[in-house]
């Protein structure tokens, strides 16, 4: 569609903006408001809630990159899942990133310690998101996605999503055909979006795998979070969906990460039941059948050792864990260089040890990766210390630590510079990856109240929900259960929409 997103006049604007909020507010589309609007001592009760950033329009999305995305996302539960269960191999990236990295070192720990002693689990709960960017090789040709990364720990914004998706389709039902440039009622491509539904689902499969209370106590599910969350009702809208079922009740309870050795306790005997006494509900005791983390995923949540020994507490309880240690090491991007490293006489390619060689899957898997290289003493390694170090060539890269949550890396000419301030034998904890570059995209971002205007980079995520067991060496259940576009100024690196850079979008397929 030529024209589109449209430009909108000032009144338009303002009209699409008060629409916006008032339907955002109305269904949770929603942040609680940082302390930079509101301080704490204005709102004392916490009953405040603020629209969450969202574009006017649903960013123009190439439907073959998008199909795309959706063709593939079973292909990656299994290939992590898989991945997940390879301990030489994890234990081996682990020794790659080396000692310098306290915190994948400290985690690591945890797994030895419980392996030590005999996990009691052999069941995980895997909730992923693939996130990709468009890539065009050349002007005319086919674009295709181009993976960024692949989370397994604390996947968020699954539950805005479908309401963002939702949102959009209700503004092209309602409000877009009377604009002046006019989009005719439900003329947009706007894909279904259940992530949230999706995701719960996962939830809801592993507590009934988890099987009955082995204590009889009543069975819940703790969302392990971080205190003073602002994202919170991302993770409101799963706990509602699960909640929505009649049969199993699902009990779900938050624990602060901080709080779990205060609230919670390993059942006596061999069968380390995990144990949760909620402080609202002092007479009750109840058997954690899943740990769904939205917490623990850096080093901030970890702030002394007892921290580690809660971490630890929870990995040898027998409730099943979203995700384990071992998944959360195998969504480090070491992991993803190590996938994405062709394939060489003495370096035999990675994913063949876990796809049926040949596959399709293995094809349409290593079609959405792109170049990134080691920077350790291989050749590989070597080869992109110089490009690191050049000037000119570490334009087109970014350097990533192993680390989660947005702000952490470092992009183009500054890789030289911070390269000096780190001691060489600690290189090797990164990666360097070529930046993906998608074809320019204009849009108006609806932030605070205010409109902004201009090119726009816009990243996919895919979710996945998987189940799989360790021992049997089995998935039981493994789906693609919706997408998010968060999109982001043209100017900006870093696309995270919690850490206040990106917003909301949904996709139109072009
Ligand atoms: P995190 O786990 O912290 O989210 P990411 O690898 O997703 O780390 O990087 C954060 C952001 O940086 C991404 O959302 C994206 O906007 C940008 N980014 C990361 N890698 C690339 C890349 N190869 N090309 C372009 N942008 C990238
Ligand atoms: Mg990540
Ligand atoms: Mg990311």
């Amino acid at each position: 569609m030529a024209d589109y997103p449209p430009d909108v006049t000032p009144s338009e604007g303002d009209r699409l903006a008060e629409v916006i909020k008032d339907w955002s507010l109305a269904h949770g589309l929603t942040v609680k408001p940082p302390p930079t609007l509101i301080s704490a001592e204005a709102d004392p009760k916490g009953i405040l809630a603020t629209a969450v950033p969202v574009t006017l329009f649903p960013s123009p999305f190439p439907r073959v990159c998008f199909d795309q995305g959706i063709a593939v996302q079973q292909a990656y539960n299994e290939l992590y899942a898989s991945i997940s269960q390879d301990e030489d191999f994890l234990a081996q990236v682990v020794k790659e990133i080396g000692d310098s990295d306290d915190y994948i070192t400290e985690l690591w720990k945890v797994h030895l310690r419980v392996k030590q002693e005999g996990y009691v689990q052999s069941k995980s709960l895997g909730l992923f998101r693939s996130d990709y960017m468009v890539h065009q090789y050349a002007a005319g040709s086919t674009p295709q996605i181009k993976q960024v990364e692949f989370n397994t720990i604390a996947s968020s914004f699954g539950g805005l999503s479908s309401q963002t998706s939702l949102l959009h389709k209700y503004l092209a039902s309602n409000e877009y055909p009377w604009l002046e440039k006019s989009i005719k009622r439900n003329s947009l491509q706007l894909p279904q979006n259940q992530s949230a539904a999706g995701l719960a689902n996962g939830i809801r499969q592993a507590f009934i795998e988890y099987g009955p209370s082995a204590t009889n106590h009543e069975r819940c599910v703790i969302f392990l979070v971080q205190g003073g969350e602002r994202n919170i009702f991302d993770q409101k809208h799963l706990e509602f969906e699960l909640q929505k079922s009649e049969e199993p009740i699902i009990p779900v309870f938050r624990l602060p990460f901080a709080e779990i050795m205060q609230h919670t306790s390993i059942a006596e005997g061999a069968g380390r039941q995990l144990l949760y006494r909620p402080p609202q509900l002092p007479a009750h005791t109840f058997e954690v059948s899943v740990i769904y983390m939205r917490s623990g995923y850096g080093p901030g949540d970890y702030p002394d050792q007892s921290a580690w020994e809660a971490r630890y507490h929870l990995e040898r309880s027998a409730a099943i864990k979203c995700p384990t240690v071992l998944t959360q090491v195998a969504g480090t991007k070491k992991v993803q260089q190590v996938l994405a490293t062709p394939e060489t006489p003495s370096n035999p390619s990675i994913i063949g040890r876990y796809m049926t060689a040949g596959s399709a899957s293995i094809s349409s898997l290593t079609s959405t990766f792109t170049n990134i290289y080691p920077l350790d003493e291989t050749e590989a390694g070597l080869k992109a210390r110089k490009i690191a170090m050049d000037p000119e060539l570490c334009k087109a890269y970014v350097l990533k630590p192993q680390r989660e949550g947005g702000g952490n890396n470092v992009y183009r000419s500054s890789i030289p510079g911070f390269l000096k301030t780190v001691p060489e034998p600690h290189w090797p904890s990164y990666i360097l990856m070529e930046l993906i570059t998608p074809p320019p995209v204009f849009n108006t971002i609806l932030r605070s109240g205010q409109l902004e205007h201009g090119g726009v980079i816009c990243e996919l995520g895919i979710y996945g929900a998987c189940i799989w067991d360790q021992q049997a060496k089995t998935i039981s259940h493994n789906d693609q259960v919706g997408y998010l576009l968060r999109t982001k100024g043209d100017k900006s690196e870093e696309g995270g929409v919690a850490a206040g850079f990106g917003c909301m979008d949904s996709c139109s397929l072009v």
